[in-house]
C-alpha cells in the first residue's frame, strides 16, 4: 500500500477503458476505495472482476457505478449513490474521453465534431462540477494540507500542439487545459480543491496505439503514410526520447497530481510526452 492513498476514496471516470482500468488496478493496490464509472456497463463490469480477483489476501475496496458523464441526471443519481456507499470523495480523476473520428478538417463530420466536444468538454465539467461540490462541503480535517481535495482532468498534448486529422479531439482536449486552469485558480482554490491535468502523448504498446496507427494510416490525410508501421514509426523518431510511454509512467503522474506531494500544485498541467 501507499501511505498518499490509503483511506482516500477517489472516483475514477472512464473506468471500463484502457488508462482507467489500470488506474482501477493502480489506486486499490495502494489502499484506496476506487469508485468506477463508465456507461460501458460490460467494459466496467471486467474492470470490476479484474481488480477484485488480483489479490483476495487484501482489503480492496471498488464498486462500479453505470453512468453517463454527458447526462447531469445520470451524474447526479450515481453520486447520491456514491456518497451512501462510500460517504465521502476525496479524489477525482476525469479521465473518460471520446477520441471522435479520424479524417482530415475537411471531411470532418459535423455531427462528430459535437459529440467529442459534448463528451470531453461538457461531460468533463459536468463531473467536475458535480464532484467538487461535494468536495467543497466535506470537513477538510487536520489531513495533509489546507488543499486535500484533489482533481485530476486527462488532457492531452493533443490540446497543445493540435494532432493531424483529429480536430475535435485536438479542440476538446485546449479546452480541457483552459478549463483546468480556470477552476481551479479562481473557483475551487478557496474551497479546498486542487484541480490539475494530465497530458499524455504516444502511449503503448497495446491494441489502442496499434489501432491508432491503422486508423492515421487510412485516414487519407497526406500528413501520414498510408502505411500503419510506418505511421508509428514517424510517429517514435518525431520523440526525444524515441520510445513510447507505459501506462504506468502515465498513472504516476497522475498519483502524484492526485497525492499531497503536490499539496502546492494547482491549475497546471504535466506533459507526459517522452520531450
Ligand atoms: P478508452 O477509449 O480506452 O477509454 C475511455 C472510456 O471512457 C471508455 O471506457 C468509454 O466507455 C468511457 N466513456 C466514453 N464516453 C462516456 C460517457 N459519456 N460516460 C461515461 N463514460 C464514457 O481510452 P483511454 O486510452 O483509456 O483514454 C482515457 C483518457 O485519456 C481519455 O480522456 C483520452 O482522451 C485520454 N488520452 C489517452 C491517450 C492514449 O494514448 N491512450 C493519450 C492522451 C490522452
Amino acid at each position: 500500500s501507499d501511505a498518499r492513498f490509503v483511506g482516500k476514496t477517489i472516483v475514477i471516470t472512464g473506468a471500463g477503458g484502457n488508462f482507467g482500468r489500470a488506474g482501477c488496478l493502480f489506486f486499490t493496490k495502494r489502499g484506496a476505495s476506487v469508485v468506477a464509472w463508465d456507461n460501458n456497463e460490460s467494459a466496467l463490469m471486467e474492470t470490476i472482476n479484474e481488480v477484485r480477483s488480483q489479490d483476495e489476501a487484501n482489503y480492496i475496496r471498488i464498486e462500479g457505478y453505470t453512468c453517463d458523464v454527458t447526462s447531469e441526471d445520470s451524474v447526479r443519481s450515481t453520486l447520491e449513490s456514491v456518497l451512501s456507499d462510500f460517504s465521502r470523495i476525496d479524489m477525482l480523476w476525469n479521465n473518460a474521453g471520446y477520441q471522435g473520428e479520424i479524417k482530415p478538417t475537411l471531411e470532418y463530420d459535423i455531427e462528430d465534431f459535437s459529440r467529442v466536444m459534448n463528451i470531453n468538454v461538457t461531460g468533463a465539467f459536468i463531473v467536475l462540477q458535480s464532484v467538487a461540490k461535494i468536495m467543497a462541503g466535506q470537513s477538510r480535517g487536520e489531513q495533509d494540507s489546507s488543499h486535500p481535495f484533489s482533481i485530476v482532468n486527462t488532457a492531452s498534448v493533443a490540446g497543445l500542439r493540435g494532432t493531424p486529422a483529429m480536430v475535435a479531439y485536438s479542440s476538446s482536449k485546449a479546452a480541457i487545459l483552459a478549463m483546468t486552469v480556470a477552476v481551479a485558480k479562481k473557483d475551487l482554490a478557496p474551497h479546498g480543491i486542487r484541480v490539475n491535468s494530465i497530458s499524455p502523448a504516444l502511449i503503448g504498446p497495446g491494441y489502442m496505439w496499434t489501432r491508432q496507427n491503422e486508423l492515421h494510416a487510412s485516414s487519407g490525410s497526406p500528413y501520414f503514410s498510408s502505411d500503419p508501421e510506418q505511421v508509428a514509426e514517424a510517429k517514435i523518431g518525431g520523440v526525444p526520447m524515441k520510445r513510447l510511454g507505459t501506462i504506468e509512467e502515465v498513472l504516476k503522474s497522475v498519483a502524484y497530481l492526485l497525492s499531497s506531494d503536490s499539496s502546492y500544485t494547482t491549475g497546471t498541467n504535466l506533459v507526459v510526452d517522452g520531450g
